[in-house]
């Protein structure tokens, strides 16, 4: 018969959890780290991009984006897009991607596009292409899962999309109109990574100075 003392070991044993990878130190500082580049491509990328859209939608975009911010389970202090409109969520990824160098075609969101991103909910990307110039073209989804009794079903609300010609060079759009033409993905948009590591520079000063505020 084991002893109590033997038994108690082994249940501390099961439930004591195993040392960390790295430690709650250096996981935030990799979230911090992480954080700050995003942020530095959302900057340097914006900056490129505002210059192409109305400026109403740009103040949209920035007004939303100092409102909608939390600390996360990291204790980083994030951007919160659980319930952002889909112009801030669409305005901030394509920067982001266009600052990473994975933004593909033209690098543009005129005032025509971005209205159909801010009023329609359903609005996605990556289908409509241009033929021509690759440009994604925002269109509406009409397919969703929606629960009901038997299960969830997929509706059947159809789908459209909002240009017939290109925003930017006044090609056709339509599905995947680039790709069949092309035989490829639209180019990469070709976007200069110093203004990206400048930012990094000063949001990486700014971390620090928070930091030693606090000793
Ligand atoms: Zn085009």
């Amino acid at each position: 018969m084991v002893g109590l003392g033997q038994r108690l070991t082994k249940i501390e044993e099961a439930i004591t959890p195993p040392t960390p990878a790295v430690s709650p130190e250096e996981w935030q500082r990799r979230a911090l780290v992480k954080e700050i580049e995003r942020r530095a491509c959302f900057i340097a990328g914006f900056e490129a991009l505002a210059p192409t859209m109305d400026p109403e939608h740009v103040t949209f975009v920035m007004d939303e984006l100092a409102r909608r911010q939390k600390w996360n389970y990291d204790g980083i202090w994030v951007f919160d897009f659980h319930e952002a409109n889909k112009l801030t969520r669409h305005a901030f990824s394509m920067s982001v991607a266009a600052a990473k160098g994975t933004w593909r075609g033209p690098f543009v969101l005129p005032a025509a596009v971005a209205v159909v991103w801010r009023d329609d909910p359903h609005v996605m990307a990556n289908a409509e292409q241009c033929r021509d110039c690759g440009y994604s073209h925002p269109y509406h989804n009409g397919s969703r899962v929606v629960p009901n009794s038997g299960g969830n079903v997929t509706s059947v609300e159809p789908s459209y999309g909002y240009f017939d010609n290109c925003v930017v060079c006044g090609g056709p759009v339509g599905c995947l109109f680039y790709m069949h033409e092309h035989n490829g993905y639209p180019p990469l948009f070709p976007f200069d990574r110093i203004r990206v590591d400048e930012v990094r520079a000063l949001l990486e000063a700014s971390a620090e100075i928070v930091e030693s505020d606090e000793d």
